[in-house]
């Protein structure tokens, strides 16, 4: 089996574009660190100092390798305390979500990094709209971001919107499961969903790319609307044009997940020792991991929260007002006695101003409320 190259531990070249650096780290098969060090390149050096954040979703059925996963990915074990369940516990059990937090600093580079896992996702014995606490929580988050976003203190808001959800497919189906649509076509408008599938090892290379083929075409046929991937700027080199399709070719991407270090000639690789050989996690002959790896920590960890900000929480946004804007016609309407005409659309210039009046007011009401308060207390 083939075996990886040396790992070689290079630091971030201030003078080399973002792009060239990013582009040379692609190629660095580095087992050393997860290569979230990377980041500044993706972002303004302001950032760097206050450090990042980063929120990822996992789901789909127990069993699938999520843990294991999360753990090869970030080197570092979220799932300490997990309590597994006996068949009928799970039976009984609902979808819960539970978050995980986890600071790591690598080459000075701090990411505060949350996991939101769905343990019970898929297990029950009806399944019908199990991902409801899965949409549910996305929603209270973009509601929470919402609420902070028009308080006095915007500028120390904590983000808490998920910026990416790796949804785990079995590998022993053939395609996706009426499950799998259903949760992919709940989220694909709230979050960036990275289908993936799971436990790569049991297939071989024939049935993966038939897999992959299938689900591909299943996407497309039930509209479900997974993370694209930005297009490669025309005057990048044509050595990064290559990786960017390579990257695009291979999803949804095949990934197998291991807690263990093992010896594959002479080299310790973290992998499967199986009695007739060694899966490397790292091996891109033997499954995508480096390629997820490297879009969504080194190269597309920013783009995926500008998707999130700029296109799933604008949808929510927009939503929230468009309902808020309908509620007030009605109730002046039941106010007045005079039939009212319905407001127009404000266009987005004109909502701005008016979202910015209507905060101005309140905090002046606010401020109007503890003064007088003060005053009651003198
Ligand atoms: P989770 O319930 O989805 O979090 O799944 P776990 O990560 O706990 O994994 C369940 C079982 O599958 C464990 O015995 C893992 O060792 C095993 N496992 C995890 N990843 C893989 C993989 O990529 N391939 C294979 N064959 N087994 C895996």
């Amino acid at each position: 089996m083939d075996s990886l190259a040396a790992p070689q531990d290079r630091l971030v070249e201030p003078l080399l574009s973002p792009r060239t650096q990013a582009q040379r780290r692609l190629k660095d098969v580095d087992k050393q660190y997860v290569g979230f060090a990377t980041l500044p390149n993706q972002v303004h050096r302001k950032s760097v100092k206050k450090g990042f954040d980063f929120t990822l979703m996992v789901a789909g059925e127990s069993g699938l390798g999520k843990s294991t996963l999360v753990h090869s990915l970030f080197l570092t074990d979220l799932y300490k305390e997990r309590k597994l369940l006996s068949a009928e516990e799970r039976i009984s059990q609902t979808v819960e979500i539970l978050k995980h937090t986890v600071d790591i600093e690598e080459k000075g580079v701090k990411l505060k990094l949350t996991i939101v896992d769905t343990p019970g996702f898929g297990d029950a014995v009806n399944n019908s709209e199990c991902w409801k606490p899965v949409t549910d929580y996305v929603d209270q988050q973009f509601e929470q971001y919402f609420r902070d976003e028009s308080g006095l203190n915007r500028k120390n808001i904590q983000d808490n919107r998920v910026h990416c959800c790796l949804y785990f497919i079995s590998p022993f189906g053939h395609g996706l499961r009426p499950v799998d649509v259903g949760f992919m076509k709940a989220l694909h408008e709230k979050v960036n969903i990275v289908p993936l599938i799971a436990k790569a090892d049991c297939l071989v290379p024939a049935e993966i790319r038939k897999l992959k083929e299938r689900i591909r075409e299943e996407i497309d046929k039930f509209g479900i609307h997974v993370y694209q991937f930005p297009e490669c700027d025309s005057d990048e080199d044509e050595d990064f044009k290559q990786q960017d399709r390579e990257l695009k070719e291979s999803a949804p991407f095949a990934v197998i997940g291991s807690n263990t270090v093992v010896e594959a000639k002479g080299q310790r690789v973290r992998g499967r020792l199986y009695p007739w050989g060694i899966v490397e996690v790292e091996n891109q002959a033997h499954c995508d991991f480096v390629k997820l790896r490297n879009m969504l920590i080194r190269t597309h960890m920013h783009d995926l929260k500008d998707v999130t900000c700029d296109v799933h929480y604008e949808n929510y946004r927009a939503q929230c007002i468009q309902q808020m804007t309908s509620k007030l016609t009605q109730d002046s309407r039941m106010e007045s006695p005079i039939p009212i005409l319905p407001l127009p659309t404000p266009d987005a210039e004109t909502e701005k101003l008016i979202r910015m009046k209507d905060e101005e007011l309140r905090r002046m009401q606010e401020m109007l409320q503890k003064m007088k308060l003060q005053m009651q207390d003198q």
